[in-house]
């Protein structure tokens, strides 16, 4: 139960002055949905009205504040392209660039012949300054005459982040309120710690975030930023060493197999295990017979060979008279894997079944009695293995594909299907090594750093989406000569509705353009039908596949040799890497098409360029931390990572290690958060919404 004193800062967001109904649902889609979630609303940057500069000066890549005249509106041409307002000082000309603006509010807002101030990132496009949806933006007379939208007092005021119809001045007004709101917290840091590095309390700190009293204190090298940072850090890997420390205690098993099965699969197999694979394997194999719980990671990036580490291992299960069971993220994926295992399953003599959320009725009633009754030695398929009836005879292995989409509280779910059971979790995101430390805790990791021999390279070009008639062009020659093609559409932020209108317009012209086989696939699409279209493109029987990101994850056609991504700007680095991956399968020659529109910022044209220079998972990996840095969290969000709100990996990583050694501390000296620290580290956990932790205690 969350503790009484957190109550205030779980009410709704939409019970803070300035937000009624309406702006309250703004500021949840902004924030969150709790009073607290503004408080982790921190400002981008800081308005400092000493240091308005020019728009000639105007350092590119930085939070910049200037005083503009509004010259034109610039609607959208067409819907997707931005809708741009003219600005000048005596210094020169410059953009605000809006996407998805309805309505003329724009117009009232920032009328023809007004002087404004703008606050956000300076890009140049063109040759020309422009800020792609500034942070702050109003009259000038707000600032010099005092009745700013900021409470006046400090030179510096807070810019905050904001959306569109939701202005600065009811947000700063609800993040006063939420601030009102804070009660002092029992410390939960240790106090010669804190000594040492000189950090404020969490109410200061938190104060402090909201009124900053010079640039530098948005720095995210300020104590406050570093306490508030270090609070979530420690708060992620202490719920984590918790469900660990859990896992620990319950006893495993020690399964060991004969070899009998793995040697009929090995021998079936038309190619031989790599060394990473066979490591990998040892590694496992040992964490099996030993008599504690396997809780390893088998990090590999995509097409590297995991599926057959996964079946080797579960084979030992199998060996040993045990069952073992290998949940995947989504259905198509589930029903692949089978597929693939099954002929192996069936060459060693043993059963592999598929359960998903679609097997209903007198099917699915006669799979979950054989697997009861240890007919089924090996059971693939998606959350619907969670599910009450689903009973194994004897689980002994959990196998979880593209771990990260999953929670760590359905990892422990499966496991909880059988007795001392082992989990070895997959992922194909080559993480960082910071990053393996917040999603997964110290859990023991084998990377599979090798791959099959035999690839090729994919050659990746980078173009404008002004060059699409060209490509267009040149696909019935690649068809022609037995090559198949990935076309995956834009990523639209704002809806899935845009998102599917784009694929299947693209669908329809390619459709008249080149032959009748183009398929289309996407997120709407019901499972069969999802499935039908992939088996047809994987068969041959399509040429084409128009694609939404559904085909993201794992899906393994060898004879897609051609990826071409629109809209390539607005993907994260990890997600252009993992589409990429589904091409270079095979043993043709494979090209990766990344088409860009404008506006192309920075940072997404540093993103092509890391795509352009290499293949190298761990570095891709490496370098979307970077840039992630530099504030585009999309990367983030799609790859399922824990995202956070007050800390930044890519500068506060090395706090992260350090967390993580304190919460190992703590949990040894006091396992159950009993003592006065304990209980207030308690509260910590509950302060940043880590409740499932908190349940593993004995009196959570
Ligand atoms: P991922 O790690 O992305 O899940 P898969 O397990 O799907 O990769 O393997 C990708 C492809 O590589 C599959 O077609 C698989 O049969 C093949 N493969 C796996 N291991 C080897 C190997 N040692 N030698 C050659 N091909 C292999
Ligand atoms: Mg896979």
């Amino acid at each position: 139960m969350r503790p009484a004193i957190l109550f205030p800062l779980f009410a709704p967001i939409t019970s803070l002055p300035g937000l009624g109904p309406k702006l309250g649902k703004l500021a949840e889609r902004l924030a969150g949905p709790h009073v607290v979630d503004l408080l982790w609303h921190k400002p981008s940057g800081v308005l400092d009205r000493l240091a308005v500069g020019s728009i000639a000066e105007a350092p590119e890549g930085r939070i910049v504040t200037l005083t503009v005249r509004v010259d034109a509106h610039v609607p959208a041409v067409m819907p997707g392209r931005p809708y741009r307002v003219r600005c000048t000082d005596h210094t020169g000309l410059m953009d605000l660039v809006f996407f998805h603006i309805k309505g003329d509010w724009l117009v009232k807002k920032l009328p023809e012949g007004q002087r404004i101030v703008v606050s956000g990132k300076a890009e140049r496009f063109n040759g020309q300054l422009q800020i792609v949806h500034p942070d702050y933006y109003g009259p000038a007379d707000d600032l010099a005459g005092g009745s700013s939208a900021m409470p006046s007092g400090s030179a510096v005021e807070p810019v905050y982040p904001l959306t569109g119809g939701l202005n600065p001045k009811p947000l700063r007004t609800a993040i006063e309120g939420a601030l009102q709101r804070a009660p002092q917290l029992p410390e939960w840091q240790d106090p010669a710690w804190l000594q040492r590095t000189g950090w404020p309390d969490w109410h200061s700190a938190i104060s402090r975030l909201h009124h900053p009293e010079s640039t530098g204190d948005v720095q995210l090298d300020a104590p406050h930023r570093q306490r508030l940072a270090y609070d979530e850090l420690l708060a992620n890997q202490l719920a984590l060493a918790l469900v660990r420390w859990h896992q620990r205690r319950l006893t495993g098993r020690e399964i060991r197999g004969d070899g009998h099965l793995r040697a009929q699969v090995a021998a079936a197999l038309p190619y031989r295990l790599t060394g990473a694979q066979e490591r990998s394997l040892a590694e496992i194999d040992r964490d099996m017979a030993a008599p504690e719980r396997m809780l390893r990671l088998l990090q590999g990036d995509v097409g590297s060979g995991k599926t057959i580490v996964a079946l080797m291992a579960m084979l030992t299960a199998v060996e040993s008279g045990a069952q073992a069971a290998l949940m995947a993220p989504t259905e198509i994926l589930a029903r692949q894997h089978a597929e693939s295992l099954s002929p192996l399953c069936a060459a060693a003599g043993i059963t592999l079944a598929v359960l998903t959320g679609r097997d209903k009725g007198k099917a699915r009633a006669a799979l979950l009695e054989r697997l009861a009754a240890g007919e089924i030695h090996i059971l693939v398929g998606t959350h619907a293995l969670f599910q009450d009836e689903v009973a194994f005879r004897d689980l002994a292995l959990a196998v979880i594909d593209e771990q990260h989409k999953f929670g760590v509280h359905q990892r422990l779910q499966l496991a909880a299907k059988g007795r001392g059971v082992d989990t070895l979790v997959m992922t194909a995101t080559p993480i960082p090594r910071t990053l393996t430390l917040t999603a997964y805790g110290d859990m023991d990791v084998s990377r599979l750093d090798e791959k099959p021999p035999g690839r090729q390279p994919v050659r990746t070009v980078v173009m404008s989406a002004d060059r699409l008639e060209e490509v267009v062009a040149g696909l019935p020659r690649a068809i022609a000569g037995g090559q198949r093609i990935y076309w995956v559409c834009p990523l639209v932020e704002e809806s899935e509705q845009v998102d599917l209108a784009a694929a299947t317009l693209r669908h329809a012209t390619l459709h008249e353009r080149l032959s009748d086989r183009v398929g289309l696939i996407h997120g709407k699409m019901k499972g069969p039908e999802k499935d039908a279209v992939m088996a047809a493109f994987a068969e041959g029987r399509l040429d084409v596949l128009v694609a939404t990101t559904v085909i993201e994850v794992g899906v393994n056609v060898p004879e897609a040799t051609i990826m071409v991504i629109e809209h390539a700007e607005r993907f994260g680095l990890a997600q252009l890497h993992q589409l990429r991956g589904r091409v270079g399968r095979g043993a043709g020659a494979s090209t990766c098409l990344l088409l860009w529109s404008q506006p192309l910022g920075e940072t997404a044209r540093e993103r092509l360029q890391v795509m352009k220079e290499t293949e190298d998972g761990f570095l891709i990996a490496e370098k979307d931390l970077e840039l992630r840095g530099a504030g585009e969290v999309l990367g983030t969000r799609q790859s399922g990572l824990p995202e956070f709100r007050l800390a930044d990996l890519a500068q506060h990583g090395d706090l992260l290690a350090t967390a993580r050694d304190d919460a190992r501390l703590i949990i040894e000296r006091d396992p159950e958060l009993d003592s006065p620290r304990g209980q207030a580290l308690r509260v910590l956990l509950y302060l940043f919404e880590r409740d499932a932790a908190v349940k593993y205690l004995r009196s959570g």
